[in-house]
């Protein structure tokens, strides 16, 4: 059973006030998430947690992660902007196919430069001069697997560089004058298993000893990026991130610390698993349709939430004005000229009526940013539910004039 953060009562008033559909999150959820992080890598005395910024790129948002001690993780120079005007001190910058502006600006506010591409040793060096610490991202290629389940390809990936590459790298970089060094790596996405962390910390623990054989290079820190997910369907058994710490520590303890490299801070890059669950979609049936299915017209659609379109991700719907209404099976769908606008297929959910208010669970997350604008819908407001019960609103709705602004004929000359 997934239940929404938020009741029936709250959410009546809360739909009062802000017309749907918009993301509402969770402040509560979201400083115990951060916590519970903090607190699964406390041995670690220089670990951080570096929010992917792009999964949840709002100022208020990341103020509150602000407060619980994280960083943040920006892959473009926009993202980077955001966090500094929020006065972020560790910033990270994992960008890749990267305009030179980029770098130059990465460098002048000096956010710690993480390269995905071994060629972008010479064009760091050439556009903007090389920092004093530079991490670099690996791809070991072929497939990650744990025991027999193979978690994801990043022989397929377009990101990191290959171990020769790696190795080369990092004596290139000290050749440079570089004198801080870590090392990233991303190898599989949304992972529902508490080995993934720990799997991949083993690996790239035993790569640190391979780098300090062959390079002579002694890493500062280590990135295990993001990657750990969330339980997005009921089925699913949901991440234990004191387990996955254990885990990690254990690896740590057995291949690390021996071996004279405990000094080795632990940096963390997780979007999702921090923010997925603490976000919902709110919101309203407009029509009921029956043709060869039964259709569930909402008012949101895949502009607001993407990733059933893209990925044919499952998202949990609860209708919380009826919950206990007999079970139909339906599709939900949004109002897209596109017949891939659809939050559910043939999805079992209690009678959905018109008017009705519909929770889409676990949008914190890749959801309100992957936002686009396709038919002219804009996109919707965010609203943050306090943990004083309030609800404040953290990102107003687009309106015409916002979508026209850009145009000229319509702002730009006039
Ligand atoms: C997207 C991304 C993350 C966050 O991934 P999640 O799956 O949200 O945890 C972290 N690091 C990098 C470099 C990314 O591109």
């Amino acid at each position: 059973m997934k239940t929404p953060f938020v009741s029936k009562e709250q959410l009546d008033q809360i739909t009062k006030k802000f017309p749907t559909p918009f993301h509402l999150y969770d402040e509560k959820g979201i400083r115990e998430t951060a916590r519970a992080v903090n607190k699964a890598f406390a041995w670690n005395p220089g670990f951080k947690e570096y929010f992917a910024v792009k999964a949840t790129p709002n100022p208020s948002i990341l103020k509150i992660l602000q407060e619980e001690g994280c960083g943040v993780d920006c892959a473009t120079d926009v993202e980077v902007m955001m966090a500094k005007k929020l006065g972020f001190k560790d910033i990270s910058f994992t960008s890749n196919d990267t305009r030179a502006e980029e770098f130059v600006y990465a460098r002048e506010v000096e956010a710690m430069i993480n390269l995905d591409a071994y060629e972008h040793i010479a064009f760091l060096d050439e556009v903007a001069g090389l920092p004093e610490t530079v991490s670099l991202r690996y791809n070991p290629g072929g497939v990650f697997s744990l025991g027999t389940d193979i978690m994801d390809h990043p022989e397929d990936s377009k990101f990191g560089m290959t171990k020769a590459q790696l190795l080369q790298g990092y004596k290139d970089l000290r050749a440079k004058g570089v004198k801080n060094f870590g090392l990233h790596a991303f190898l599989a996405s949304n992972t529902v298993t508490n080995d993934y962390y720990p799997t991949l910390a083993g690996q790239l623990f035993e790569l640190a000893l391979e780098i300090r054989e062959k390079t002579g290079v002694e890493l500062s820190f280590i990135n295990l990026s993001g990657g750990i997910g969330v339980d997005y369907s009921p089925a699913d058994k949901q991440n234990d991130i004191a387990v996955i710490g254990q885990g990690v520590h254990e690896k740590f303890d057995q291949i690390l610390v021996p071996n004279g490299l405990g000094e080795i801070k632990i940096f963390t890059e997780l979007g999702r698993f921090m923010l997925a669950s603490h976000g919902h979609l709110i919101t309203k049936v407009l029509h009921l349709k029956d043709t060869y299915r039964h259709y569930v017209g909402v008012d949101a659609s895949a502009v607001n939430l993407l990733r059933p379109a893209m990925y044919d991700a499952y998202h949990h719907i609860t209708n919380i004005s009826n919950p206990n209404g007999k079970v139909q099976v339906v599709d939900v769908t949004g109002s897209l000229c596109e017949n891939n606008d659809k939050f559910a297929k043939n999805r079992e959910l209690p009678e959905a009526r018109v008017g009705d208010t519909l929770v889409i669970h676990d949008t914190g997350a890749h959801g309100f940013s992957m936002g686009y604008q396709y038919n002219g819908r804009l996109r919707s407001a965010e609203i943050l539910l306090q943990e004083d019960g309030t609800a404040k609103m953290i990102r107003r709705a687009e309106r015409p004039e916002d979508y026209f602004a850009t145009l000229y004929g319509f702002g730009l000359d006039e």
